[in-house]
């Protein structure tokens, strides 16, 4: 069982919100979804032979069918103890379900507004709570006070521009955790006039897929590229991506480094490695956003390349998302086990282009190295 917080906002100040735990059971609260998206889910079952989180607990209420039949009951008053917070956050977002489903149902986007639904009236897991505190504390989803920019040498900090068509989004995993792919992945974008958010936050991923706003940090982040006056953003992260186009307006075009880094090859003067290498399809990334040829062009074009055994649009998840990997950290590790049965015999490394992706592989992983597709082509690049 978890335990449920629920904040109150404190009506004295009008502002300040204060956290409680509760381990007893939430009177109802009321969600609205729209049930036309409920509606739609006919209860055929396809969805139990794809869901991860299903594949490992096996329980009816954590999987595709059962989470939108615990929205639907939200929405006709169920109250929402902790076994309904666990249906719904279990869900890693992946997507596979409203690939498959045949009558046409989106079942990420109904947890997503369930969850956003209990949120707003301050039911929440305590993971969905630590977001929320962290990031409002910090700007970032590890509640990190260091410099966002620590891995930017000091001749690159004085040299940034001030002014650019391009900016690099770095995000949070890679300014944290994987500071060096940060630092080669500028290096190769600064090749090409890319500048830097001067005072990046988290995009408001990690928020927006466990239910709570991000636009205060949407705001800071656009504020920024504005006043750059970008008209591109890239990013190597999954997450980053698909929140950046989805969840920001249309203001500018969003690129992620795959895609970038495929149509500037015949620039970046790459020699053949002798390498045979997978390469694993985040699912906000790939199914999400359909981006399933640029990073293959550009594993091709320095080595080998073995598919895993579900891939593209058929790609098992890695288990880090939607909350799951901060929230469930032992299902989301028995969810990277099972993808790690999809890697060929024989690889080298496994390639992805989200650190989040490459962070849940890797803590599963004991064999086989997992690298960010920036690491790949670094390696391949020719010395001056
Ligand atoms: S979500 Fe789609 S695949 Fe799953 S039970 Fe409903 S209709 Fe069938
Ligand atoms: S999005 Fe993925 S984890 Fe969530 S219900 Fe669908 S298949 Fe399961």
């Amino acid at each position: 069982m978890i335990e449920m917080r629920r904040e109150v906002e404190d009506s004295r100040s009008g502002t300040e919100t204060k956290t409680e735990t509760k381990e007893t059971k939430v009177e109802t609260a009321e969600i609205s979804i729209d049930p036309r998206t409920i509606e739609l889910c006919v209860r055929c079952g396809t969805c139990r032979s794809v869901c991860p989180a299903f594949e490992v607990l096996g329980w009816e209420s954590k999987n595709t069918r059962g989470r939108v039949m615990v929205a639907k009951a939200l929405g006709e008053g169920l109250a929402p103890d902790a076994s309904v917070l666990d249906s719904l956050n279990t869900c890693t977002t992946c997507g596979i379900c409203a690939a498959k489903c045949p009558a046409g149902a989106n079942p990420p986007a109904i947890v997503q507004s369930a969850r956003m639904g209990l949120v707003s009236q301050g039911v929440m897991t305590e993971a969905q709570a630590g977001f929320r505190t962290r990031i409002a504390e910090s700007g970032n989803t590890f509640g990190e006070g260091g410099d966002r920019l620590g891995w930017l040498s000091d001749p690159d900090r004085e040299g940034l521009k001030e002014s650019s068509d391009l900016v690099y989004f770095v995000g949070c995993l890679d300014s944290y955790r994987y500071p060096e792919v940060a630092k080669k992945t500028f290096d190769l974008l600064k090749r090409f006039g890319a500048t830097l958010l001067p005072e990046e936050v988290c995009c408001g991923s990690p928020l927006i897929r466990t239910g709570s706003d991000a636009g205060k940090f949407v705001d800071r982040n656009l504020r920024q590229i504005k006043m750059i006056g970008a008209k591109t953003v890239i990013t190597g992260c999954a997450g980053c991506y698909s929140t950046l186009k989805k969840d920001y307006p249309p203001e500018f075009e969003v690129v992620s480094v795959p895609e970038f880094l495929a149509e500037h090859l015949a620039e970046l003067d790459l020699r053949r490695l002798d390498l045979t290498v997978t390469y694993h399809d985040p699912c906000h990334l790939g199914r999400g956003s359909g981006i399933f040829d640029p990073p293959r062009e550009v594993i091709k074009a320095i080595c080998r390349l073995e598919e895993m055994r579900s891939n593209r649009q058929d790609a098992r998840c890695c288990g880090g998302g939607g909350g799951v990997r901060a929230g469930y950290p032992d299902l989301s590790l028995e969810i990277a086990k099972l993808r790690l049965q999809d890697v060929p015999a024989g690889v080298d490394a496994i390639v992805s282009c989200c650190p989040l992706c490459i962070r849940n592989l890797s803590d599963a992983s004991s064999e086989v190295e997992v690298i960010d597709l920036v690491d790949l082509v670094e390696r391949a690049i020719v010395p001056p």
